[in-house]
């Protein structure tokens, strides 16, 4: 028998419209934005609640909470299921933050402009919340008789890893994901519409540099941080990219770029124009395409580092005048530039999907279908526990409905036509599973 369910529109418009409302509380960025996911928990469990275990219904809803106020909802659809499990995790309940003067819109409120719904978090994520919540209300309506057990897990505390043990790290220690090693697991948080078939493991890194205050017009007597920190990157990236070239697998799996290492962000000590600067500070991260060990990369970062403190004047060529040293020695006395490598948080791990599994194929096969063409990517962003949880044996594979596009942007929107297809791509996959 083949599943049929039919977009409801309207239902999924007011459901979108009310958690796109709450997003002011939902945004993710702490000490200075802590997200209350509860407050979308509240519009799915209100939504849910007719068709629950407890009021006769087919779905087992529970709401799983480590941290006050920050909950994970997890679905279950079981009706006489023989074997096996279908699962759509990873769609979260936690937005980037957005600052409303830099929008054309108001971003914590749905506005719909034709087939285009703005908002924060329409893409990412909560367009895919309510796609995914719709799915689960059909099939409670509908009753079909289903050989899997379907399994959804909305999380918290995905934007921001600042603080652990709130969303899906805590659940997956807590073994509460354990059933869903048998069989698929997607993985709702990418976009475009096609699969996704690999991300990369990332880390952020912070170099501190330190040099010696002084008077600019004394420039022999001062160590420049500000010069420091610009040739110990450069330094530091040649060697990254010679031991992380291109990798030949970056091919098969269509990766746009390869791994990279960049600073992104700079502080100085707050001083006068003419005063050479005694710190400064420089972060970025590293985005290692999935057959790379981030682990092992940030020991070698930290090689680098070493090496340097070791021999700090490898880092003098006289470009930059003949006063500019790292190692001085005055009638002070003896100063010494020296770096430092801090690591923000733990490393996200990439993936690289396995593209012969069930999972995978019948992703492909529905897309196709219902879009009329695959074609699958890869990107160097990264997704949190993903790399984890395949080692751990899950068949994990990522697709995603909004646009990449505004990822993280201003002007956030998602397509009400995508998010139609989602639920068909997502019929397509139980029917397949059904056979
Ligand atoms: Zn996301």
């Amino acid at each position: 028998m083949s599943v049929e369910l039919d977009f409801n529109e309207e239902r999924y418009l007011k459901l979108l419209t009310k958690l796109i409302g709450e997003t002011k509380y939902l945004q993710d960025n702490p000490p200075k934005f802590v997200p209350e996911e509860d407050r979308a928990i509240k519009h799915l469990l209100d939504l849910l609640r007719p068709y629950t275990k407890e009021n006769g219904g087919l779905l087992k809803v529970d709401h799983v909470t480590y941290v006050e106020g920050r909950g994970n909802l997890m679905i279950e659809y079981d009706n006489g299921h023989e074997k096996g499990t279908m699962a759509f995790i990873g769609s979260h309940l936690d937005v980037v933050p957005a600052n409303p003067e830099t929008w054309k819109r108001d971003p914590f409120k749905l506005t719909i402009e034709g087939d285009k719904l703005y908002g924060r978090g329409t893409t990412d994520c909560l367009g895919h919340v309510a796609i995914v919540t719709e799915l689960f209300i059909q099939l409670a309506e509908k009753k079909p008789k289903l050989k899997r057990k379907i399994v959804a897990v909305f999380i918290a505390a995905e934007e921001s890893m600042i603080i652990p043990d709130v969303g899906i790290d805590k659940l997956m220690k807590d073994g509460k994901l354990d059933h869903l090693k048998d069989g698929p697991v997607y993985w709702v948080d990418s976009a475009d519409v096609q699969p996704c078939l690999a991300t990369a493991s990332a880390t952020m890194w912070k170099l501190k540099c330190h040099g010696r205050l002084f008077h600019s017009g004394l420039p022999h007597k001062g160590v420049n941080s500000v010069e420091l920190a610009m040739d110990a990157v450069t330094y530091i990236q040649k060697r990254f990219y010679q031991d992380y070239p291109p990798h030949p697998s970056e091919k098969d799996y269509l990766f746009a770029t390869p791994s990279t290492m960049k600073p992104t962000q700079i502080k100085t000590a707050e001083g006068s124009v003419n005063q050479i600067p005694p710190w400064a500070e420089v972060q970025g991260d590293i985005r290692l395409t999935p057959f790379y060990n981030i682990i092992e990369c940030r020991k070698k970062v930290e090689g680098y580092v070493a090496d340097l403190n070791k021999d700090i004047n490898v880092l003098v060529s006289g470009d930059r005048g003949p006063c500019s040293k790292y190692d001085i020695s005055i009638p002070e006395g003896d100063f010494k530039g020296k770096l430092e490598v801090v690591w923000e948080a733990e490393p996200f791990k990439g993936i690289a999907c396995q593209l012969d599994s069930i999972g995978h194929l019948a992703l492909r096969e529905a897309t196709q279908s219902v879009i009329g063409e695959c074609k699958p990517y890869s990107i160097t962003g990264s997704l949190p526990l993903v790399g984890e949880m395949q080692e751990a044996g899950f068949d994990i594979q990522v697709c995603g409905y909004g646009e990449s596009s505004v990822y993280h942007g201003d002007n956030e929107y998602c397509s009400l036509s995508n998010m139609k297809n989602a639920l068909k791509i997502f019929t397509h996959i139980l029917n397949k599973f059904n056979q």
